[in-house]
């Protein structure tokens, strides 16, 4: 029998019957940036080196991932391309089989030197994280980004073939809620697709009152878009476990999506894990539970020990979140999670 075919057939549902088959894996909790949502300027401590899983490590996690079901992995931080071993991460990872598709989320401020290197090494596209095209405002929210970056990043993802590009805005009032008209206007002239986050809260009640005093609702962002650039009409998603909703402006090559974590949560159709830079399994985004694996790997588990770590992880997933109730992720924040 082919081992693909052999893979195909496995799949892991947590307690809700929902089908788990994309890994989220954060490479670091560090940045290049302060994003005024997700970073303070002072007061950060970040996981020691190591305590970080190593390249070797994560791919023991993938594989054992591929051999449940999972098909799909994201690499994030912190910036994952502050990763010194990057490229052999990626190749690492689109050479186990059974999983699919590899793509990354970045700030892109390294990738105009490493585009081409991670695509020939098996990344197949990245969501790049752009919150302004206007100079000042990307300065203001992003704090040490700069908007010629971000074009530069593009422009590399673009020539090394990391398509279809996603942009991802997270949307801040007082910042740059002006500015979703002129990005939701790039999809008239690129096949992009630009993507609107409700922000969230994250870390202590201080940081979190910063989400919760800048947030706007993604129906004001689209309303805002549709009042300047015409009707958006929906684009039926590809994937159903796509957590935004898409639509196009009239004959528009790009797409512009909404993702409304806040607003209309989209926990029911969740198909994902996140593993930390620090070897742990964090089951739902907006809570705090976690279960160990870099313990398991050190302490020389093989393959099918860390498979059970896993098989726990999924069981152990919540429901969804509680932001309603007042529940947040307090012990980490997005830097430290991964997004
Ligand atoms: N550094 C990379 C980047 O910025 O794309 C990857 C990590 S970042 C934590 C992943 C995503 O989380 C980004 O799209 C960022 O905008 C988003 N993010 C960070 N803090 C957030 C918050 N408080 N609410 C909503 N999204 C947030
Ligand atoms: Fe860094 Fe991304 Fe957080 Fe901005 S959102 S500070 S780029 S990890």
């Amino acid at each position: 029998m082919n081992p693909a075919d052999d893979l195909d057939r496995n799949t892991i549902f947590d307690g809700f019957g929902r089908r788990i088959d994309y890994l989220r894996v954060s490479l670091t909790d560090r940045c290049n940036l302060r994003c005024r949502y997700c970073m303070p300027t002072h007061g950060l401590t970040f996981a020691p080196d190591d305590a970080l899983l190593t390249a070797a490590e994560i791919e023991s996690v993938v594989r054992a991932a591929a051999g449940l079901g999972f098909r799909k992995v994201r690499l994030t931080g912190g910036e994952p391309m502050l990763r010194h071993d990057i490229v052999d991460i990626v190749g690492r990872i689109a050479a186990v089989p059974g999983i699919a598709d590899v793509s990354m989320t970045t700030n892109g401020t390294r990738l105009p030197q490493l585009a081409p290197a991670l695509k020939a090494a098996g990344l197949r596209r990245v969501n790049l994280h752009v919150d302004s095209l206007d100079k000042a405002n990307v300065e203001h929210l992003m704090r040490w980004s700069h908007a010629e970056s971000l074009w530069a990043a593009a422009d590399a993802a673009e020539a090394a073939g990391l398509v279809p590009l996603k942009l991802n805005t997270v949307v801040a009032r007082g910042y740059n809620d002006g500015d979703a008209v002129d990005l939701a206007r790039l999809t008239l002239a690129h096949a992009w697709a630009v993507r609107f986050i409700e922000l969230m809260p994250f870390g202590t009640s201080a940081e979190a009152q910063f989400s919760v005093d800048h947030y706007v609702p993604n129906s004001e962002v689209r309303a805002r878009i549709e009042a300047a650039l015409g009707a958006l009409e929906a684009v039926p998603n590809a994937d159903p476990a796509d957590e935004a909703r898409n639509y196009r402006l009239a004959d528009a090559p790009g797409t512009v999506g909404f993702i409304s974590p806040v607003s209309e949560p989209y926990c029911d159709t969740c198909n994902r894990m996140r593993l930390t830079a620090d070897g742990k399994f964090h089951l739902c985004l907006l809570h705090d539970d976690e279960i160990d694996v870099r313990a398991v790997l050190r302490a020389g588990g093989d393959a099918e020990a860390v498979r059970d770590v896993l098989r726990r992880a999924v069981a152990a997933k919540p429901t969804g979140h509680s932001l309603r109730q007042g529940v947040h992720t307090e012990d980490r924040r997005m830097h430290a999670i991964g997004g």
